[in-house]
């Protein structure tokens, strides 16, 4: 894909006006593959569906970057109703929570109120949280709320986007925490982050076998199946166990594959979206990979 679509979904995804709008248009050009729906009740059918194929869900209440207080406590309240359901009916799931949703941008105080009562409510229900890496501007910011939660809550960990240049510096400080491996979703420049795939593959590939030779758990999250191959080789080559990591697909991508893999044995989580502010994160995919537009329009035209 040449790096001016990139940039261009890229650039749709930030538009403020267009996220805003798109959450009173239901869902468009094809998102309802990639969301599960936009309400509790729909994302609650699709983690039962996965556990009862062995699959885990992490839940992502989409929104990000929110600028208004209001909006922040009303998602706030929305992933602790969320907790309480994934408690309630035992669903086999944590969540996943960016912090922009929760007050980033407005108070880093009053982000860490909200951020402390969901994790607080998590622990109590024994739910895992993973707080999501966004662009790199709120990297630092991300890291320091991770670190005052880890201070008194062992139930939260946080993701290492294979992209950065500091990363395994960072992941070696981080040796006890669980984490998540990603490529990086955000557009970055050359001084904090490598720009061509073959190295950042590279990267990926050997932080996981770092943090795969270590003791916290490790979700190595991608849909890239030579990097899952070469990970399953060195799994049986170290005979590591398959108790200390797991996999990770997105919701709506590449599923036959995704329930292979814990057939196969693998723990196996997919990350579900839902909600109505779908426009950015559908953005982001179509940035990385516009097939994931293409095969919905193919679809459009066929059905
Ligand atoms: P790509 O580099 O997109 O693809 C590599 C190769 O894999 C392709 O060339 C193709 O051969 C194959 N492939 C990929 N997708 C498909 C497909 N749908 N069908 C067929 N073949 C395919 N990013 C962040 O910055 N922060 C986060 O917190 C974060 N959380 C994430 C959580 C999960 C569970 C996942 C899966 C991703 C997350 N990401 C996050 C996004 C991530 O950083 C990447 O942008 C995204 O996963 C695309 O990279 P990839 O590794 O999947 O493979």
């Amino acid at each position: 894909m040449s790096n001016l679509t990139r940039d261009f979904f890229y650039g749709l995804s930030k538009n403020k006006f267009l996220n805003e709008n798109a959450k009173k248009w239901g869902f468009k050009l094809g998102a309802e593959k990639f969301v599960a729906g936009t309400n509790l009740e729909s994302v609650t059918k699709v983690i039962k569906e996965l556990n009862r194929h062995g699959i885990s869900g992490t839940i992502d209440n989409l929104g990000e970057f929110v600028s208004d207080s209001r909006e922040a406590t009303k998602a706030k309240n929305e992933i602790i109703r969320i907790l309480d359901r994934i408690h309630e009916e035992n669903l086999d799931c944590h969540l996943s929570i960016k912090i922009t949703q929760l007050g980033l941008d407005i108070d880093q105080d009053f982000c860490m109120a909200n951020v402390r009562e969901i994790v607080e409510t998590a622990y109590q229900y024994d739910i895992f949280v993973n707080i999501d890496m966004e662009d790199y501007s709120r990297y630092e910011k991300t890291m320091e709320v991770l670190q005052i939660l880890r201070g008194d809550y062992p139930n939260v960990g946080t993701v290492m986007q294979s992209y950065l240049l500091r990363a395994e510096e960072d992941l070696d400080r981080l040796q006890d925490v669980r984490m998540r491996i990603v490529k990086g979703a955000y557009k970055e420049s050359p001084g904090v982050a490598y720009q061509s795939k073959e190295e950042i593959d590279r990267n990926f590939i050997k932080l996981a076998k770092k943090r795969l030779l270590g003791d916290a758990f490790t979700s190595i999250a991608t849909h890239d199946h030579h990097i899952i191959n070469e990970l399953k080789a060195f799994v049986r080559e170290h005979n590591i166990s398959r108790d200390n990591f797991e996999f990770q697909m997105l919701y709506g991508f590449r599923k036959e594959m995704q329930y292979d893999l814990a057939k196969e044995g693998y723990r196996f989580c997919t990350y579900i979206p839902f909600g109505t502010d779908w426009f950015g994160y559908y953005m982001r995919r179509i940035a990385e990979r516009p097939q994931n537009l293409g095969i919905v329009a193919k679809d459009m035209l066929y059905t």
